[in-house]
């Protein structure tokens, strides 16, 4: 089938778990139908990942984060310094701190404060355009936060239970998620076209209604998955997963997965799943895999 140019792509830098070593850590590029290059998530490994594909930081136009935990968040220190001191001439982007444009920064706000908290010490020192140094950068000076559109009241925990944003022609939602009990974790929806959605779980345990609820909707569904099931789950765990309906199952993509994957791909894939590795690119609006 002849590609689509008003599709939006993800393409997976980073398709393992925590502490996976053959998949690397998460990372994905969503490119939109305007040709603009935005980022899912920015593991530790990002910066190895993105420059092995051939991608500089100076073509990225934003960011979004599920949580905060090293896999998802620690290449961020490398995209921001980069971006506000380094200029890059081949793509015709100049450094932040002479006048170029900040990347776009999405997350849920409950995230964004505890990236604040996270990246603090260092951040808060960044060079000034006169020289010197000051103390009192904060996140938005590295990256152009956008505000969320709308709200929906607190549900289990005490931030918004989900928030809605709307930028670059992309429009989501960010939605509280159960990963690590009482910790800030969302999952995305983003949307396609009308009603279709394209689900990112994050990290996150299996929230079988919700997923049934999206079972018409969603095109594709990408999903935290574990292999080693264990009391106090905070990931996908298979076996539930594996109880979902089959239809659903087959618009399911397992990611997030550590190096026990090839012991179980078989399982995997006789329940109708497929799975998600470092290079795969997928079609957002047909839920089909590109390469
Ligand atoms: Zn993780
Ligand atoms: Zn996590």
């Amino acid at each position: 089938m002849a590609a689509n140019d008003l599709s939006m792509t993800l393409r997976f830098y980073g398709a393992g778990g925590a502490f996976s070593r053959r998949y690397g850590t998460t990372c994905s590029g969503l490119t939109l139908p305007s040709g603009k290059q935005w980022l899912i998530d920015c593991g530790r490994q990002a910066p190895d990942q993105l420059y092995a594909a051939g991608v500089s930081w100076h073509e990225i136009a934003g960011q979004m984060m599920t949580h905060v935990h090293g896999d998802h968040t620690f290449g961020l220190e490398d995209f921001a310094f980069s971006r506000y001191y380094s200029a890059d001439a081949k793509h015709g982007v100049e450094s932040i701190l002479g006048g170029g444009p900040r990347p776009k920064l999405v997350c849920h706000s409950a995230v964004r404060d505890e990236l604040w908290e996270t990246m603090r010490s260092a951040f808060r020192f960044a060079g000034t355009a006169h020289g010197g140094t000051s103390s009192q950068a904060t996140l938005d000076t590295y990256f152009e936060i956008i505000e969320p559109q709308e709200s929906l009241a607190p549900d289990r925990e005490s931030w918004p239970a989900a928030e809605r944003f709307e930028v670059d022609g992309l429009k989501l939602w960010t939605r509280d998620t159960l990963h690590v009990p009482e910790k800030p974790s969302t999952s995305l929806e983003i949307a396609v076209e009308g009603e279709r959605v394209v689900r990112w779980s994050g990290d996150s345990t299996v929230h079988t209604e919700l997923l049934i609820d999206l079972q018409e909707r969603a095109t594709i569904i990408f999903h935290d998955c574990t292999f080693t099931e264990y009391v106090g789950q905070v990931h996908g765990s298979f076996d539930a997963l594996a109880a979902l309906p089959e239809p659903l199952r087959r618009k399911i993509v397992l990611m997030h997965h550590e190096d026990d994957l090839e012991d179980n791909r078989e399982r995997a894939e006789k329940a109708g799943f497929r799975i998600a590795l470092p290079g795969h690119v997928y079609d957002l609006h047909t839920g089909q895999r590109r390469s």
